[in-house]
């Protein structure tokens, strides 16, 4: 096993065993080398106290009471990509049994202790809780590397008592079904439903990240519905539970909650990224909300404006980072735009890449396409959505914020001698306008006399003339609209 053992973890053990004190590899690192899997990062366990484990690696961070260190290690000894000039931390944790729960979040009390079947008893599974040493030693008293052969997740201890104690592992559980493809052993599985409410209780920054994780697996669409299936689900994200059972029309064959899932596992086997993911997960979220009628016409209108308002709830309520949030809740909010080709012009795809934001547009077809095949029904429109992709590309590099004017906003109050105001946004507004509309335009000489003759305005019309594109419809959404009208359906 020393061969999988990168140089700067083994120095670490290494050096603690010279220094006379124990020291092994445990937790999810022991794990995944013993699955052939790549550990995600290296957790190291020892009987030296936290001063001891200072004095050995001085160049290390150690700021909180619970015995661990961080010790900083070149990232080239840990990682073969790993920089030169970069450090990473492993961290070196004290032996430590834990004191009882009373919060099903924190142990009451932490206690070093120089067992270390003491300190692999308070772990969570039996997969988690084997430890190896330098030497290839392998301590594994609760019989997890049996369960590791057998694909099993099994409590370490009375499963009801260590669920109660912290009630993460719940979720915990799940999540190594999904990326391991385990399953839950009976009173193990007994237990988390039993237990499933007490997730409530959780900081949702620790149940974001295991959501994370869950979606960036490989089983991701397993992961949800054994969430849903042990009644976690509902703590986490209960606005998908509404799609459960609710039919749609007849260019569907599964229901909303099948198809969000498909949706899902499509984008998982092309490896996409999480916001992606997230998106093609949640794409249809609004639709039991806004259902009209039923049976093989019923209607689904506005779905996505309101989707993409739960979505938005949905993640901020889990913590997700700003940059995320929005991100998913544009891919939401655009993901049933309408293109036909011959009937949308390059204008209309440079003002629906202003809306989207170029960053997303590539994105937003994925998850269209995530949609479409989550169906189960694909029609044959990859030429329309191949041509898109073509306009695309040419209009990609076109002008479409005001930032890409050859005019701005101080050239403009100089050349017109206007100081700042409302009156400088409308009229770079004004000019962006007709730049989407014809890119050739983007020139300076023309935009400066085009400022001049707009500068002759009053603010009223100035505004109108800003905004006039905005009040005519975006030929994308319009289109979608007329499409839905026509056809009596979405999608
Ligand atoms: P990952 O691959 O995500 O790193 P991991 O199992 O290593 O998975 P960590 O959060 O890194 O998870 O924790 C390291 C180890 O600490 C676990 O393998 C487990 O032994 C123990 N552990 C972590 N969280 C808990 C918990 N909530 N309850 C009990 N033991 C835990
Ligand atoms: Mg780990």
């Amino acid at each position: 096993m020393r061969a999988k053992i990168p140089d700067g973890v083994y120095d670490i053990i290494a050096g603690l065993e010279n220094a006379g004190f124990q020291a092994f590899i445990v937790g999810g690192s022991v794990r995944d080398i013993l699955l052939n899997r790549e550990p995600q990062d290296w957790d190291v366990a020892t009987d030296a106290k936290p001063e001891e484990i200072l004095k050995i690696f001085p160049d290390s961070v150690y700021e909180n009471a619970f015995g661990t260190v961080g010790v900083k290690v070149p990232a080239s000894k840990i990682k073969e990509s790993g920089d030169e000039d970069e450090t990473e931390i492993v961290e070196v944790t004290t032996f430590r049994k834990e004191g009882r729960y009373s919060d099903q979040r924190h142990p009451d009390e932490v206690n070093f202790t120089d067992n270390v079947e003491e300190d692999l008893a308070r772990r969570d599974f039996t997969i988690n809780a084997i430890a190896l040493s330098a030497d290839d030693k392998v301590v594994d008293p609760f019989g997890g590397r049996d369960d590791l052969k057998d694909g099993i997740i099994r409590a370490v201890g009375d499963p009801d008592k260590r669920f109660k104690e912290d009630a993460l592992r719940l979720m915990r559980a799940v999540r190594f079904v999904a990326q391991l493809g385990f399953k839950i052993e009976k009173e193990t599985a007994e237990a988390i439903k039993n237990n499933a409410d007490l997730l409530e209780v959780i900081a949702k920054e620790r149940i974001r990240d295991e959501v994370i994780k869950i979606i960036m697996s490989d089983k991701a669409k397993w992961g949800i519905e054994e969430l849903e299936k042990f009644g976690l689900l509902k703590n986490i994200i209960p606005e998908l539970r509404e799609g459960i059972n609710v039919g749609q029309n007849k260019h569907h064959i599964y229901t909303v909650w099948e198809h969000n899932l498909r949706a899902l596992d499509y984008a998982v086997s092309k490896k996409y990224m999480l916001e992606i993911r997230l998106a093609s997960l949640l794409h249809d979220v609004g639709k039991p909300r806004t259902k009209g009628g039923d049976g093989l016409d019923s209607t689904f209108y506005g779905h996505e404006v309101v989707g993409a308002r739960m979505t938005r709830k949905i993640l901020e309520r889990l913590h997700f980072n700003n940059e995320v949030v929005e991100k998913v809740y544009t891919l939401v909010r655009y993901h049933l735009f309408y293109y036909n080709v011959g009937e949308v012009t390059e204008a209309g795809v440079r003002r629906f890449i202003q809306r989207v934001g170029i960053e997303n547009i590539d994105d937003l077809l994925k998850v269209r396409e995530a949609d479409r095949i989550g169906s189960g029904v694909p029609k044959a429109v990859p030429y329309k959505l191949r041509h898109l992709q073509f306009m695309i590309g040419k209009v990609r590099t076109d002008p479409i914020s005001p930032k890409m004017l050859k005019i701005n906003g101080s050239e403009l109050m100089e050349l017109l001698n206007i100081s700042p105001g409302p009156r400088v946004g409308y009229i770079l507004a004004a000019l962006l306008e007709e730049v989407l509309d014809d890119p050739a335009k983007n020139t300076k000489e023309y935009l400066e006399k085009r400022a001049k003759e707009l500068s002759g305005l009053n603010e009223d019309e100035l505004k109108k003339t800003a905004y006039i594109a905005k009040e005519k419809k975006n030929e994308f959404e319009s289109g979608a609209e007329e499409e839905m009208k026509k056809k009596f359906y979405v999608k």
